[in-house]
């Protein structure tokens, strides 16, 4: 992998995270008030209960997704970024760039 394939990779991620935090600050539930149940319009109560149990799941998502790009930004700064954790072999910059908080190589990943 060249320098300017890791720094792209490396700007990629980090504004992925910015777009995750963005989302996830948005998503807060604490950020805003509890809208009334007028608001909620057409959706019943269950309904209601179901969508806020798909937030969650989706932030907890996004969490785990954060952390593994915040430990492939250290994997960066080590400069083992892009080294199979299993066989040590490099990561394809075409998988890294499908996947840039991918650990294993292609075939370990299989
Ligand atoms: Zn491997």
């Amino acid at each position: 992998m060249t320098n300017k394939q890791l720094t792209h990779l490396r700007s990629f991620i980090e504004a992925r995270i910015e777009a995750i935090e963005a989302s996830l600050a948005e998503d807060d539930p604490e950020s805003k008030p509890v809208a009334p149940d007028v608001a909620i319009g057409r959706l019943s109560r269950l309904e209601s209960m179901q969508s806020q149990q798909m937030n969650l799941a989706q932030q907890r998502r996004q969490r785990e997704e954060r952390e593994r790009l915040q430990n492939a930004l250290d994997r960066i700064e080590k400069g083992i970024y892009g080294t199979c954790a299993y066989c040590l072999s490099p990561i394809s910059y075409e998988r890294l760039e499908a996947m840039p908080d991918a650990v294993v190589c292609m075939s370990c990943a299989r």
